[in-house]
């Protein structure tokens, strides 16, 4: 290898939790790639609130300063700019790996580019955290399932892909980052924990992301057309942000490697989506139908069984409660002040 490993400094200080008598729990070093995204700044926000310190690795390809800018002059916060394509030296306890673009305007963008930051970088990440002995967990994605022949989408599902069309560079990306997880789980003892996040919706999204949600609700507040692809009959499961975040962080301090589906199984059409926005925003706004695009996945939802029974977690938000949240922030956004959030 080209890292020595007996240099290392073991990072996990106390093994177990267990600290020695007479010294104060100290908390712990944690690593966040993509920590100045939509998830990771979330993600970021509560890690801090929980005394621990943050490291936040980011290219900022679609992260945003704005997104973890609250945090400067905290002494327990470091935002450092790296492509984790490239090697990263640190001494940490966690990785929370998240760097990768997810919405697929951006992810189509340079697919290259995307399928070298899912393999080379999670390859990095996991050299990392066999080095100095840290846990690392990855985000994987329910685009693991392609357009699923199984409804609703287990764990023990293997999903039905595409491995030359154009979502490939994510679909394959992450299924390739979840063999790499397991193998240095089982071939180097890194302790990996695997989530597969369905789609999620929240503050601090990019505006102008192409994703479905953000799209809707930047639409109907500018009194534009809402743009539905196809027929509209295609399905998806909205998560709130945070609890996303909350399952994350569980998966993270348990004992449980997963792959965990984390997702609300609320399941809506584009249509009904639609409607909520509708419902929300602005009950005029209208509706306008474009073709779809390749290999869009026909429906996908959840099953959390796994989730609720070894994490004890699940959603709280529904799309109701937690669309009014994210349309407060988008406000702001949009009438021109581009400030981020503090949500
Ligand atoms: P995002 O695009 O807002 O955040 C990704 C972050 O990673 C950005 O800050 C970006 O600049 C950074 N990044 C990208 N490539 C990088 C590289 N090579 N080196 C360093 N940093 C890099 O997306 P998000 O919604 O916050 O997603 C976070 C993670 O969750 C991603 O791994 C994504 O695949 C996964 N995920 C998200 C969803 C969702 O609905 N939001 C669903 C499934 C999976
Ligand atoms: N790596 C890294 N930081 C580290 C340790 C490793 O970025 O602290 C990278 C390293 O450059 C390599 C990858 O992680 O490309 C895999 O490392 P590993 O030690 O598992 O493999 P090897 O270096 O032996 O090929
Ligand atoms: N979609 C839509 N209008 C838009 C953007 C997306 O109807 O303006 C549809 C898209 O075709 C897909 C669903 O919404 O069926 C979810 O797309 P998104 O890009 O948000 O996420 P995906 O689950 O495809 O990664």
């Amino acid at each position: 290898g080209y890292y020595n490993h007996r240099e290392a400094l073991p990072a996990r200080r106390f093994v177990g939790g267990k600290v020695p008598l007479g010294l104060k729990r100290k908390g712990l070093r944690i690593v966040v790639t993509g920590g100045a995204g939509f998830v990771g700044s979330h993600l970021v926000d509560r890690l801090l609130a929980r005394g621990d310190s943050v490291i936040v690795v980011d290219n900022f390809f679609t992260g945003k300063k704005e997104n973890v800018m609250h945090h400067f002059g905290n002494p327990n916060f470091e935002l450092i700019r790296h492509d984790v394509v490239e090697p990263l030296l640190l001494e940490v306890d966690q990785i929370y790996h998240l760097a990768c673009p997810a919405s697929p305007v951006h992810y189509k963008f340079n697919p290259i580019k995307t399928i070298k930051t899912n393999v080379v970088g999670t390859l990095n990440m996991l050299g990392l955290a066999k080095r100095v002995g840290a846990r690392f967990l990855l985000t994987s994605t329910s685009e693991v399932y392609g357009d699923p022949l199984q409804h609703p989408q287990v764990e023990t599902y293997w999903g039905n892909v595409n491995p030359i069309g154009v979502r490939s560079c994510y679909d394959e990306g992450k299924r390739t980052a979840e063999t790499l997880a397991m193998d240095y789980h089982r071939g180097a003892h890194v302790e990996v924990r695997i989530a597969r996040i369905f789609n999620t919706y929240g503050p601090r999204m990019c505006i102008d992301d192409g994703r479905v949600v953000s799209n809707f609700v930047a639409q109907a507040l500018r009194k534009e057309p809402m743009t539905v692809y196809g027929d509209g009959k295609q399905t998806r499961s909205f998560q709130y942000v945070s609890d996303l975040v909350e399952g994350l962080m569980r998966l993270m301090e348990g004992e449980h490697v997963g792959p965990f589906n984390l997702g609300n199984p609320g399941e809506f059409t584009m249509l009904e989506l639609a409607k909520v926005v509708q419902e929300t925003i602005e009950p005029n706004a209208r509706i306008e139908f474009r073709p779809n695009t390749e290999d869009d996945p026909h429906k996908r939802k959840p099953d959390i069984t796994k989730a609720k029974e070894l994490l004890g977690w699940e959603p709280k938000i529904s799309l109701r409660q937690g669309l009014p949240l994210m349309v407060s922030d988008f406000r702001k956004r949009i009438s021109g002040d581009h400030s981020s959030s503090d949500a």
